[in-house]
């Protein structure tokens, strides 16, 4: 049922508008606009597309919705949980609303893609509605809410990528940023949202991406980490030149800008990583030695039924293949507890592939149906909540002795760390990150360090999450 004061945009035509001209004169003055992200790095790292957007047209970034003339939610949909925690943060935006009925409410991201207009029929408090893809389009909207209309535009694109759109850092500490280098995903995992959420794969103007880390190094800081659904699969062809840009490629561009510069990346797919990837981390020092490697289960079954389109075995040659050209890689992972017809044999599989490979640490979940997933589709979710609760509680509990079992291996090395700030624990120690992004905190008294330094830490002392030491080393700039 569509209002007739809702807009919804449909035809391709406004998409990527200027908006400073489709706005009214008086629009130039300044607003402030509160902005709060929830899910995987790409929506924080939109939420700064977004702000610079604003920025662009006089909205100011503020921390507190309560004096926002705009309020924005950068939502994600890849859990049932994570749709109820923002329907719970709209609940409060609804009574501020309620004391000042012209503040504006925006929903952006998965859900907003996910839902479309029927968020408007769902959420009487929400004026705009806006996909992924459709961000440049967020101010000529705000016009329209502004003038009372409640405006949708969640069109999916097969080429924005926002290269020219400097993000603004938002709640940043200076030192470590996100740079997005694609968007969309061109897999089908039968469990996830993504492909419908954000669209097909594209990569962005790898010239665009060296010019930001270029500029992020400039202005003091000292790692990016490259952001994609499935990095592995970056592939930019360079119309003037015809050279083409693989992923590989584009490492060692990034890690050319200065030794001073880290350089991350995530996430990577086992079927598309490669030798060439491995190669690029193994002979740079500043890109790190770390891979996210989600393997989500363990059973070569039940990776078909999620269409992962790997094996068990083709996993763990990948996991033997990163420990030969990499041998101090730390590898990390994602993991889905109670699949549809996963079996205790499946289960035990998904275990035994965590102590293979040893993984230094795990986002670990139990399956979740999503509406409109090939899953959703073709299954059904036929593992009782308590299996699956279960089966995670064993899966977490071996990863914790996995991650314990890591750090411990670790007592008495030395680690070059970044520091990033301080402690969260205490303001005499810092907190930094080695290598294999692992946590350092080691303490403040006697040096002359400060966030930016990379430090030489000989690790005393561990915790399942955390390495602790003493710095040895280092220098003081
Ligand atoms: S690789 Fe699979 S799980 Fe990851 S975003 Fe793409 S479809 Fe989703």
């Amino acid at each position: 049922m569509q209002s007739a004061l809702t807009k919804i945009i449909l035809d391709e035509s406004r998409q990527g508008e200027s908006f400073l001209s489709s706005l009214p004169e008086n629009k130039h003055f300044v607003k402030t606009f509160y902005i709060e992200s929830y899910g995987c790095q790409m929506n924080f790292s939109d939420s700064e597309i977004v702000a610079s957007i604003l920025n662009g047209v006089g909205f100011s970034a503020i921390s507190n919705p309560e004096h926002a003339d705009l309020i924005l939610i950068n939502t994600c949909s890849i859990r049932e949980k994570a749709e109820q925690t923002v329907r719970t943060r709209l609940k409060i935006f609804e009574q501020v609303k309620n004391r000042r009925p012209s503040v504006l409410v925006g929903v952006l991201g998965c859900m907003a893609e996910r839902l479309k207009s029927k968020f408007l029929e769902e959420e009487k408090l929400v004026d705009l509605v806006i996909g992924p893809d459709a961000y440049r389009t967020l101010p000529a909207l705000i016009g329209d809410a502004e003038s009372g209309l409640r405006a949708v535009n969640v069109l999916l694109s097969r080429d924005e990528t926002y290269a020219d759109i400097a993000p603004v850092r938002l709640g940043s500490n200076g030192i470590t940023a996100f740079v997005s280098i694609m968007r969309g995903c061109n897999n089908m995992c039968s469990f996830c949202v993504v492909p419908f959420t954000r669209g097909r794969e594209r990569s962005r103007n790898a010239e665009s991406i060296y010019a930001e880390c270029c500029n992020l190094f400039q202005n003091g800081f000292r790692e990016v980490t490259l952001l994609g659904q499935n990095v592995d699969s970056y592939y930019w062809v360079d119309e003037r030149s015809s050279e083409i840009v693989t992923f590989a490629n584009l490492l060692k561009k990034v890690a050319s800008i200065s030794p001073q510069l880290r350089i991350r990346f995530s996430t990577s797919h086992p079927k598309d990583i490669t030798d060439d990837v491995l190669v690029a981390i193994s002979i740079h020092p500043n890109i790190c030695k770390y891979i996210h490697l989600p393997v989500q289960s363990g059973s070569t079954r039940v990776l078909q039924q999620m269409n992962r389109t790997y094996t068990r075995e083709w996993y763990m040659a990948k996991i033997i293949r990163i420990r030969e050209l990499v041998p101090d890689c730390g590898i990390s992972s994602d993991i889905i507890s109670g699949f549809c017809t996963e079996t205790e044999e499946d289960h035990l599989a998904t275990l035994s592939v965590m102590s293979f490979a040893r993984f230094d640490m795990s986002y670990m979940f139990f399956y979740s149906e999503r509406p409109g997933t090939l899953a959703a589709r073709r299954f059904q979710d036929d593992v009782s909540e308590e299996t699956k609760k279960r089966r995670l509680s064993e899966v977490v509990k071996l990863q914790n002795q996995l991650s314990l079992e890591s750090n411990e291996r670790d007592l008495g090395k030395v680690f070059e760390v970044l520091i990033e700030g301080d402690s969260k624990k205490s303001k005499h120690e810092w907190m930094g990150r080695n290598s294999q992004n692992k946590v350092v905190i080691f303490p403040k008294s006697g040096n002359c360090f400060v966030p930016g330094n990379y430090v030489d830490v000989r690790i005393s002392a561990c915790t399942g999450a955390t390495l602790l030491g003493s710095a040895i080393s280092g220098n003081c700039n």
